[in-house]
């Protein structure tokens, strides 16, 4: 189990659920870091106290400077906060629950410090996956997935990264809440809509994600990052009950999957007790009221998400930087009410079409493919 841990994205649902578990299993917090929620994280800071606060917005660090003033908490602001909550020598542990590409500096500055990385930032992987993996290596860093998929291969293959025998992955998705319908019918969806989800409670981006299947794309690339398999090793399922959250086929035909109720709680708690495991206090898996489980073949026709990931994966490079990328510039856009759901794919495709990719061998190269992305977006809606 870690000792100390740091939580970016703390205000996030991962956030919350990150402190929760630590929170449950007794270790200390010493560093929390928000975008701007000022409010919740000094409740947090009240509740944990921990050595630091990084707020991202300059002007709301400022205001939980003065609210935190007869605490002990240090508030640090801006993208060189980050990198100091990420790096305080404390923790040896840092939960990656930021949502973006804002996340992989402050991973790979985790990786540097030798920290173990609850990893629930799954864009970081997508855009830089190769380097982030190298340079964790190379520094002797673990990296332990969050998602619950990865989660869930990761324990399927005997908690590890690498197993020699694997042959394939077999990736579950749930569908989302649009599951069943046409292209057509989910054109003019809301984002009220979108965001209400049947089995999982999550943030607002990765649920526009999961309703659109961008979400199993990225999910898709971040396994063959972390799990160094090929394209063709990964077969997604739909499974509507999200009871089996993935599972391996070793090369002798032995299919290994992990099953739990669908609750971040406990890849989470996972994630923070390796190689351990501690009771979470969430129900139990009933398999009599769970009835029968379900498997399907995605509807590509109908998410076309998913096959422009899975596009992007094969071509590989900074197309998948630039895939997510758009990807969060059309989501943002889309919750904002500037563009229909229906238009986050054409956003996205149409920047992949545009915008020249190439090798993805240094940290500069992605930060300018991930730029170019999300201008093409702002510029082209
Ligand atoms: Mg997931």
């Amino acid at each position: 189990m870690v000792r100390c841990i740091s939580v970016l994205g703390s205000t996030g649902s991962i956030g919350r659920q990150s402190l929760a578990a630590a929170e449950r299993l007794g270790i200390p917090v010493c560093a929390l870091s928000a975008q701007r929620s000022v409010k919740l994280l000094e409740e947090q800071a009240r509740r944990f106290s921990p050595r630091l606060a990084a707020v991202y917005d300059a002007d709301a660090a400022r205001a939980l400077r003065i609210a935190l003033a007869d605490t002990e908490t240090k508030v640090v602001s801006g993208p060189e906060g980050l990198v100091e909550a990420t790096a305080i020598a404390e923790s040896d542990c840092v939960v990656t629950a930021v949502s973006g590409s804002v996340g992989l500096k402050p991973t790979l500055a985790a990786i540097d410090a030798g920290k173990r990385i609850a990893l629930a930032n799954k864009e970081t992987l997508v855009c830089a996956g190769e380097l982030v993996m190298a340079r964790a290596q190379a520094r002797g860093s673990e990296i332990i997935p969050v998602d619950s998929e990865h989660s869930a291969i990761f324990q399927s293959l005997g908690s590890r990264l690498r197993a020699p025998h694997l042959k394939r992955i077999l990736l579950t998705a749930s569908g989302g809440p649009f599951r069943g319908m046409t292209r057509a019918e989910t054109y003019h969806k809301t984002p009220a809509e979108a965001v209400a989800h049947p089995n999982w409670s999550m943030g607002a981006k990765i649920s526009v994600d999961s309703a659109t299947m961008m979400n199993k794309g990225l999910e898709f690339i971040e396994a063959m990052r972390l799990f160094g398999v090929t394209p063709e090793q990964i077969t997604v399922l739909i499974h509507p009950q999200s009871v089996v959250h993935s599972a391996v086929e070793f090369c002798d035909g032995s299919v290994v999957a992990q099953m739990a109720v669908p609750d971040m709680g406990l890849p989470i708690q996972y994630a923070l007790t390796f190689p351990d495991r501690a009771p979470t206090g969430t129900a139990p898996l009933d398999l009599f009221s769970a009835g029968s489980l379900q498997f399907f073949e995605p509807d590509m026709e109908n998410t076309p998400c998913l096959a422009l990931a899975i596009d992007a994966a094969r071509r590989g490079g900074t197309a998948p930087a630039v895939l997510s990328a758009a990807n969060e510039a059309a989501v943002a856009l889309f919750l904002q009410g500037e563009i229909p759901f229906g238009k986050i794919y054409e956003c996205v495709a149409a920047a992949l079409d545009s915008i020249e990719t190439g090798t993805a061998d240094t940290l500069d190269t992605i930060l300018a493919a991930d730029a170019l992305a999300r201008n093409y977006v702002l510029r082209n809606h």
